[in-house]
């Protein structure tokens, strides 16, 4: 088949203090239709890997389109994202004729004037392609499930995991899906239903683990296709930002009856996590009281783990807060390995003195207020590094970390990096020298994802909800649109 594929990703929060414009795109992915290896390079975006396994698999003729993602952060602005949508709908209009369309999207975008980016830019692919032409859409389960999106006719699919590692699964069943509509073999119609609640819902360990399982096996009942779990971004303040469960089913009577029906259940069940499978996560100081006793009767010399989440870069944190640090040097805490501090002017004064070199140097809290003030150390530059990546989620995948260097001060190990990201796996730590593993504890701005690259070295893992742009206690957040009543704002 024809298959044209594109992507425009960005999780948006209200709260972050960075906006987001094209340029950012520029500095994640910004592929344009136009550049001579535009198919090259989207064929190799590690968010597509299943769905583009499974069309050189069938021999479709794939005709790309922009593709385009970003470190999340705050809204775009309106022209920038109408800029991006627009020449995304012209590349589809010059692709034409298209047996499908398959789109990466995260599903909590935001722009000025635009609270649902995902709606507005599936409807325009609609009018663009017609009621005929399947179109689907890959999403992030962090996704904000609104009324635009179902009524758009598209086949939405989200990752089932977090951290994020299906995305190749979910992606061959997608293609799968579309090539069965392509056939006239398959008619879907996606159905959802709000679940009241919002919050941060690993699914490595039961409950959410079994409540995954319990979603693939609701795929093999009558009628239905496909069924997702959305988390909900609760930092983006929308009129549809929530948990919600969504099915795709036959679009027949009896396919809309199985659907309501499966709706009913999960979303019942779904709420009925809320506080069991919500990770528990303690104020900063409980929480390093926890990760000291922990580090005490750490086993086997392995390093106790402790997440800094509301300085996660992943939800559109600047990623150099400095809150846990302080607290840490307060407390005398030794053989810490802490990252990624986001400083390209720390990391470009430590370059510049050279490894070796002993200098004073003002590290982090240089965004904003949710940032804290910097930390002045007198530090020693133990590595620097301009080509270190960490390994992504995706199999394969990897991220460049920009220049980047480890300093040390007292019985501390801090990575400060150029390109804003969350901690993915020990390599942050082990490109420039830092072994995480003989550490007795490592600190790592990452909510949840850290866990795919971490558990195996943890000898205990700690959620810290210290201050930031991605606080937990949602009740001081200055929602404005955000639907009520919702657990646990209410
Ligand atoms: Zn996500």
């Amino acid at each position: 088949m024809r298959l044209f594929l594109g992507g425009l990703v960005h999780e948006s929060s209200s709260f972050s203090p960075l906006p987001t414009s094209v340029q950012s795109f520029r500095e994640g992915v910004l592929i344009h239709r136009t550049e001579p290896q535009a198919l090259q390079q989207v064929v190799a975006q590690p968010t597509l890997t299943g769905v583009i396994a499974a069309a050189t698999r069938q021999g479709d003729t794939l005709l790309p389109g922009l593709y385009a993602e970003a470190q999340p952060s705050g809204p775009l602005s309106r022209a920038d994202y109408e800029t991006l949508r627009d020449e995304l709908l012209a590349d589809l209009r010059a692709s034409l004729p298209v047996d499908a369309v398959l789109l990466a999207l995260h599903g909590a975008m935001l722009a000025d004037g635009y609270p649902d980016c995902e709606g507005d830019l599936l409807q325009r692919v609609r009018e663009v392609v017609g009621p005929a032409v399947p179109v689907g859409a890959l999403l992030d389960l962090h996704c904000n499930l609104s009324p635009a999106m179902l009524d758009s006719g598209a086949a939405l699919v989200a990752c089932k995991e977090y951290p994020h590692i299906d995305y190749a699964a979910r992606g061959e069943e997608l293609h799968a899906m579309l090539a069965a509509m392509v056939r006239g073999e398959l008619a879907v119609k996606a159905h959802g239903r709000r679940v009241p609640m919002l919050g941060i819902f690993g699914t490595t360990l039961p409950p959410m683990s079994d409540f995954v399982s319990r979603l693939k096996a609701s795929e093999a009942l009558p009628g239905i296709v496909s069924v997702s779990a959305l988390h909900g971004f609760p930092w983006a303040d929308t009129p549809h930002t929530s948990a919600a469960v969504m099915v795709l089913a036959h679009d027949t009577p009896a396919g809309a009856d199985a659907a309501g029906r499966l709706l009913d259940e999960l979303a019942e069940a779904f709420y009925a996590l809320r506080e069991p499978a919500s990770a528990r996560r303690l104020p900063l100081d409980a929480a390093l009281d926890e990760a000291v006793a922990a580090m005490a009767q750490a086993g086997a010399g392995r390093p106790v783990v402790l997440a800094d989440t509301a300085d996660n870069a992943g939800g559109g944190a600047a990623g150099d807060s400095t809150f846990v640090l302080r607290e840490l040097l307060r407390r005398g805490v030794r053989d810490v390995a802490l990252g990624m501090v986001w400083d390209p002017q720390a990391v470009a004064i430590a370059t510049a003195a050279g490894v070796g070199a002993r200098l004073p140097l003002r590290i982090g809290g240089k965004v904003g207020p949710m940032s804290g003030d910097p930390v002045d150390l007198n530090v020693e530059v133990l590595a620097c590094r301009s080509d270190a990546r960490q390994r992504s989620l995706t199999p394969g995948g990897s991220d460049p970390l920009g220049p980047a260097v480890a300093v040390r001060a007292q019985g501390m190990a801090i990575v400060l990096n150029s390109i804003r990201q969350q901690v993915f796996s020990p390599a942050c730590f082990t490109e420039l020298g830092i072994d995480p593993a003989a550490m007795r504890l490592v600190v790592v701005k990452s909510t949840q994802h850290f866990r795919s690259g971490f558990d195996a070295m943890a000898s205990a893992v700690v959620y810290a909800d210290s201050p930031g742009s991605l606080q937990a206690n949602l009740h001081e957040l200055p929602y404005q649109h955000l639907p009520r009543p919702v657990w646990p704002v209410d």
